[in-house]
């Protein structure tokens, strides 16, 4: 049988990347990292399979398992080999996906320091891990509501449409309050209308 081909290069390839891009003015932000992530793997970052999807293709091996209370998520890597544990429980819904892109924000953490460019101190990396994980939920999350609000607006009959942005509106404020910011959706609305003044 023959073996999958994975592109575990890619997650090194990426990494090496950010490096060239950012090497006069270094370290990147953890906003600036979330948005090259999505935009070079080509994620939308809304649904927790099209992570899973990313893993299996770069070759990281996540597992779910029952975890010790208060621990979310586990990640290891040796060499090429890299894995991550999720906790069977959620704290919150979309907690999962949430874990899973905190456990790659620190693999990638351990492929900069490999390269020779760390982006934290390792006693930092948490927050930071953390407020990759939300900034990337909440870029994802900006670009489904622009996307809702666009279907809204093509529903011919005004009431039909009105409830149409109720309802973008109140799945927006979901989750947003989901990744623990909600300036994100005021800020998606802003863009919004100011992309359809004109
Ligand atoms: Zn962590």
């Amino acid at each position: 049988m023959s073996q999958p081909i994975l592109d575990s290069d890619l997650f090194v390839t990426f990494c090496k990347g950010v490096v060239s891009r950012h090497e006069g003015n270094w370290p990147p932000t953890e906003e600036e990292l979330a948005d090259e992530f999505a935009a070079f793997f080509l994620l939308d970052l809304v649904v927790l399979e099209e992570s899973l999807a990313l893993c299996k293709r770069v070759g990281i091996h996540v597992s779910i398992a029952p975890l010790p209370e208060g621990l979310h998520g586990i990640n290891g890597s040796h060499g090429q080999n890299r894995e991550v544990l999720l906790s069977t429980k959620e704290a919150f819904p979309g907690g999962k996906f949430h874990t899973l892109l905190h456990e790659l924000r620190e693999l990638l953490e351990y492929t900069f320091c490999d390269l020779g460019y760390p982006i934290v101190q390792s006693q930092e990396l948490e927050i930071h891990a953390e407020e990759f994980a939300s900034i990337a939920r909440m870029n994802g999350a900006n670009k489904a509501i622009e996307f809702l609000f666009e279907a809204a607006n093509k529903v011919e009959t005004n009431w039909k449409r009105w409830l149409a942005f109720a309802a973008s509106i109140v799945f927006g404020y979901a989750y947003v309050l989901s990744c623990g910011m909600h300036s994100r959706l005021e800020d998606a609305m802003i863009r919004y209308k100011q992309n359809t003044q004109h």
